[in-house]
């Protein structure tokens, strides 16, 4: 079949809740992708860091394969032999004391929720009912009907209530607004240490550790969504390692599948998971033997701090690239995560995308910015690579 047959019968089958680039790939290896004429492309997206171990990293797929010869799946009726060295591998990586392991981000992000709310009324003493999760504006947290509940993107939500209550938003790093907000019946503030869908935004220097603070003067908990600030992708195991910051629960995901299969956890105090009992939550899949095999071999690949140097290095080196470029208004982020924002004047939206495509780089723009978010296996050169291609779109005048 040829390209546009792919293509054409996407748009005919599938629903279309996206909007691809007309690319079709059909191989991956390391930070590279191939399509199906055989044309190579850099990866600047990394699958929005589910793969910042590269594509099909071998240690990866090693401990893919040697468990799909053992076994894939039990359900959690009853034990597997992968299932207790993953949570507690996972909890040792991470400076936490227990985990409930999920598949996607979202759902560990409901499954935090649920865990939050319980524990206000176990614990906290909130009335029967009257839960509330303060969360920040510009949030991701995911697409299930309630965490769309408290996004502030028009588009996420359009014509898709009614919604979940007990949510509260302010603006993402006024720590008076987020003050203001918590009362005796907040249950938890939940964040994005980093945030990753309205540009790469790093809240002001002191704000979590105030978050922290106003947590533990209102007996609040602080839950963290690292599902793609985690595991590497700023410079540290988790973005909050950064600031010296402990979250109460955390959310983690993408990354933790190796790119390989949905895995996702939330993780954090045992006081606070322990709330849960047999029976009051579920999932068929959430810590399959094959999902835990993977994960092992990612935690160790974390546990070795090669990826979170590599970031920080690398990282370091692309911002002050995409910082010296014609065009560039502002970046921000952190580590091989970067927001470049377009000047005025410069192309922007979707043809910045395309025409980048056309230059073998694959990325992903939002208006009048582009993410950068390389496989973390990326080297110096092949970031020049990328670089100069979007210096070149970039470069190009007001029509590419
Ligand atoms: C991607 C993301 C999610 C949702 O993860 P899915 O696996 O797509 O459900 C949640 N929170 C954050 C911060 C994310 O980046």
């Amino acid at each position: 079949m040829e390209m546009n047959d792919h293509i054409a019968l996407a748009e005919r089958w599938s629903a279309h809740n996206y909007h691809p680039l007309p690319v079709v790939l059909s191989y991956g290896e390391g930070a590279w992708l191939t399509d199906v004429n055989g044309r190579r492309y850099l990866d600047f997206l990394a699958g929005y860091s589910a793969l910042n171990f590269g594509h099909r990293h071998p240690a990866l797929i090693a401990a893919a394969k040697e468990q799909l010869d053992l076994l894939t799946l039990t359900g959690r009726a009853f034990h597997n032999d992968q299932f207790g060295p993953f949570c507690q591998e996972l909890a040792e990586l991470t400076g936490t004391e227990m985990v409930l392991p999920a598949n996607s981000g979202a759902e560990a992000v409901e499954s935090a929720v649920k865990v939050a709310r319980k524990w206000a009324y176990q614990v906290k003493g909130v009335p029967d009912g009257a839960a509330e999760i303060v969360v920040a504006g510009a949030n991701f947290h995911g697409r299930t009907t309630t965490i769309i509940s408290f996004s502030t993107d028009e588009a996420a939500r359009n014509e898709f209530g009614p919604f979940t209550p007990g949510f509260k938003v302010v603006p993402y790093g006024d720590i008076d607004a987020l003050r203001a907000a918590v009362t005796d019946n907040t249950a938890a503030v939940l964040l994005e240490p980093i945030q990753g869908e309205a540009g790469v935004i790093v809240p002001p220097k002191g704000y979590l550790t105030e978050v922290r603070q106003l947590c533990d003067d209102t007996h609040t908990l602080f839950v963290a969504d690292e599902v793609q600030s985690g595991l590497a992708r700023t410079g540290a195991t988790l973005a909050l390692d950064h600031e010296g910051v402990r979250a109460d629960l955390y959310t983690v995901g993408k990354a933790l599948g190796g790119g390989i299969l949905p895995v996702s956890a939330v993780i954090g105090r045992a006081d606070v998971l322990g709330v849960l009992k047999p029976g009051e939550h579920g999932s068929t899949f959430a810590g399959n033997p094959l999902a835990c095999a993977v994960g092992r071999a990612v935690i160790k690949l974390l546990a070795t701090g090669e990826f979170q140097e590599r970031s920080r290095e690398l990282g370091a080196y692309l911002h002050s690239r995409l910082g010296e470029l014609e065009g560039v208004a502002e970046v921000t982020g952190r580590g091989l995560w970067a927001s470049v924002r377009i000047a005025e004047g410069r192309p922007t939206g979707r043809p910045v995308s395309e025409a980048l495509a056309e230059r073998g780089v694959l990325c992903k723009e939002f208006q009048d910015t582009l993410r950068v978010a390389p496989p973390l296996v990326i080297t110096r050169s092949e970031i020049d690579f990328g670089v100069d291609a979007i210096a070149d779109v970039l470069g190009g005048g007001r029509h590419v």
